[in-house]
């Protein structure tokens, strides 16, 4: 048994075995590229090419891939073996510079919304050597950026790496300002907190709707669902935990700082989170981090669910996005200090976020819209749909003193007397935690709440680097021509609290009253995915990722596509599997118990007239009646999809799938789930959510 230091990273080619394998002058070629983007040339590339195979052997590949992240939000890889004939029937292992730089897979079967037509296969792979690469289930992976022959990009990541380099650029303008020399580089942090389902492989088997779509698409409520609030940080069941340890062993092999595991609020709902780090390694791993949680689940005999909302009534599944700025020397930029009244430096940072959130919170908005999370957000389990940002009292008073021009009190220290004399008095926090809040700071960071779990964590953080990008450009602008710094500081951080407080909002978020609040704050509330996605190409955020070049109006443009036709794919998908397990699984379950208790009746009175068949008569009836309205409502649900056809315009069917399909997706939903309350557990062709949530 190895150590967890010595098991850690230990599929990883990271910095210290690129050094150890590596001759000196090419890493150090390398480590350039790596820095500041400087192309490899072809020796340096062949020599890390070759000691990247022969670690890569070490550690059993055969294999290597070029792993993207193509627009449909999950990984995708095509392995080659390091195989090379030499003639005489015989082979050597290979891999070249130009294979571990440049890959071309037919990528023609890939999302691109329009920018590549299916005879146009070309595309292309480039090597991302800022994300280190590692090996996988006998295969060398190398994390790569994806585009198209006419060099459009089709990947979430290439976006995600230019918002980096751009944020990079404006902050340390900002620095300089503030006198800092010597950072060279500012990258965002992350640490994506993930939530996941864990049921039982051979009841998942039995669901249609879990097999086909993530989630019970019929179900009804259990008579214990979260309310006792026992599960939440509740004693880990056994089964779980021998998963979590193999969960943990496999991502600690690859690098991923997997640091806390815990039950979450739903049973059966659990949590797991990384130690943060820059945003393309933490979106890089948490994908692996999802791929992992399903394979090691189905070792355990369980599967993992990562849609949103795989029950109905019970909480769904959300991942937070913890997000800050660094500079390469490690000064988290975020932190407040003791005195946040004074520390000038990080008021403007967070000026420069709230600013950009209140400007941006459309794009913020688009980046969780999702079928799945359609399901959540505006239900009051997950943040609503409208964006605000919670800044806990201290910040919020620091900021509005600044902006009614009265000097800010500091409390001091606060201690938490607990009044139990073996406890030592415990320093308070300066904020007090909101969980209903969508974009809330927590102490030195801020955290996005409001994605999907199943969601790639790459577009919200393109949309908080750019967006933050442009205004730190923006008020470094100001600064640098300014005639006295330090009062084009104070200027600019009361001016921005004065024009962007409606963006803050410290209450409860699920309360009814903050909706109306809202709207009269002219905050917008955008609640489903087809609602949200056309404002992807307003002309602002357009001209925000344009600008910056970030993405390109036409890349925006196939983007918005991509996703409207993935919303109008999955309620597809989700409405033709309703339609097949009502017809072929429900209603001849619900006639057969009906038959049975008709004939039930009709033998009793062959018995005697005088024996009472109420029971089995009113109940067949309630059956019927139920089977009645279902039948009915499957057939307009029919209508609706076929109809849904016929609508050209992605956006519009988007909108009459969201309305007129869920409609009636709903109420087939409600025949079914009453048939269940009512036909004989033997007759039942489905494990129920008791089973589903409970059996683990
Ligand atoms: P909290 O209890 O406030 O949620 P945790 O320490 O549990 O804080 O952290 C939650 C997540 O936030 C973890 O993944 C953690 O690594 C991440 N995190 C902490 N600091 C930062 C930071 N500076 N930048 C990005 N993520 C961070
Ligand atoms: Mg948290």
């Amino acid at each position: 048994m190895s150590t967890v230091p010595e098991l850690f990273g230990s599929m990883v080619f990271s910095d210290s075995v690129m050094r150890e394998k590596l001759p000196k002058d090419v890493y150090k070629e390398l480590k350039k590229t790596i820095k500041t983007g400087a192309r490899l040339n072809t020796e340096v590339a062949n020599a890390v090419a070759t000691a990247m195979k022969d670690w890569a052997i070490e550690k059993g590949a055969t294999h290597f891939t070029h792993w993207f992240q193509p627009m449909t939000g999950i990984t995708a890889e095509k392995h080659d073996s390091f195989l090379s004939p030499v003639g005489d029937g015989k082979v050597i292992m290979e891999f070249s510079g130009k294979a571990l730089i440049q890959g071309e897979p037919d990528a023609s079967s890939f999302p691109s919304g329009g920018l590549r037509a299916t005879f146009e296969a070309r595309g292309y792979t480039a090597w991302d050597p800022t994300s280190p690469a590692f090996v996988k289930e006998e295969t060398l992976c190398i994390p790569t950026a994806f585009c198209s022959y006419g060099g459009e990009v089709l990947d979430k990541k290439t976006p995600l790496l230019r918002s980096m380099q751009v944020l990079s650029e404006q902050a340390v303008r900002i620095l300089r300002l503030f006198g800092n020399t010597a950072a060279q580089t500012v990258s965002t942090t992350v640490g994506p907190e993930q939530e996941y389902f864990l049921v039982d492989q051979e009841l998942f088997d039995q669901r249609p709707d879990l097999l086909l779509t993530g989630r019970t698409l019929f179900g009804a409520k259990p008579p214990k669902g979260q309310e006792l609030e026992d599960h939440y940080f509740g004693v880990i069941k056994t089964r779980v935990k021998a998963f979590m340890a193999e969960l943990d062993e496999e991502l600690w092999k690859l690098g991923i700082l997997s640091k806390t595991e815990h039950n979450e609020v739903a049973p059966a709902q659990h949590e797991i989170a990384p130690i943060f780090s820059t945003t393309n390694v933490s979106c890089d791993q948490n994908q692996l981090t999802m791929e992992i949680l399903k394979k090691v689940a189905a070792r355990h005999g369980l599967a993992c669910l990562l849609h949103e909302k795989p029950f109905a009534g019970v909480n769904g599944s959300g991942k937070h996005n913890n997000w800050s700025m660094a500079t390469d020397l490690g000064e988290n930029l975020l932190e407040p200090g003791q005195s946040p009244q004074e520390n000038f430096q990080f008021l403007i940072f967070l000026s420069a976020v709230i600013k950009a959130v209140d400007v941006y919170a459309d794009l913020l908005r688009v980046s969780s819209a999702t079928a799945g999370n359609d399901h959540r957000l505006g239900a009051n389990e997950a943040p609503p749909a409208i964006v605000s940002v919670f800044l806990g009292s201290q910040l919020t008073e620091v900021l509005e003193a600044f902006a009614s021009g009265e000097r800010y009190v500091d409390p001091g220290q606060v201690m938490l007397d607990t009044s139990v004399q073996v406890l030592p008095p415990l320093p308070k926090d300066n904020t007090d935690r909101n969980r209903t809040s969508p974009f809330a700071f927590t102490g030195n960071k801020f955290e996005f709440r409001a994605m999907g779990s199943a969601q790639s964590i790459s577009c919200t953080n393109m949309v908080l680097n750019t967006a933050v990008a442009e205004i730190l450009g923006a008020f470094a602008s100001r600064l640098e021509t300014a005639k006295d710094f330090g009062e084009e500081v104070l200027k600019i951080i009361t001016e921005t609290y004065k024009q962007h407080s409606r963006i803050v909002f410290n209450g409860n978020s699920y309360s009814e009253e903050w909706p109306i609040e809202a709207e009269r704050r002219g905050l917008h509330n955008y609640r489903t995915t087809p609602e949200t996605l056309p404002h992807y190409l307003d002309e602002a955020n357009v001209a925000l990722l344009s600008k910056h070049g970030v993405l390109t109006e036409k890349e925006i443009e196939s983007r918005t596509e991509v996703l409207l036709e993935n919303y109008i794919k999955v309620l597809g998908i989700e409405a033709q599997t309703m339609l097949s397990m009502a017809k072929t699984d429900i209603l001849p379950a619900a006639v057969a118990y009906s038959e049975t208790l008709t004939r039930t009746a009709l033998d009793k009175k062959a018995l005697s007239p005088a024996i009472s068949t109420v029971y089995e008569e009113s109940l067949a009836a309630q059956i019927s009646a139920t089977t009645e309205c279902l039948y009915a409502n499957l057939s307009a649900l029919e209508q609706a999809l076929i109809e849904s056809r016929g609508i050209e315009c992605p956006e519009a069917a988007a909108k009459f799938i969201g309305e007129k399909v869920v409609e009636k997706m709903n109420l087939l939903r409600e025949n079914a789930d009453t048939l269940e309350t009512i036909v004989a557990t033997e007759y039942w062709p489905y494990p129920t959510y008791s089973d589903l949530l409970f059996r683990v």
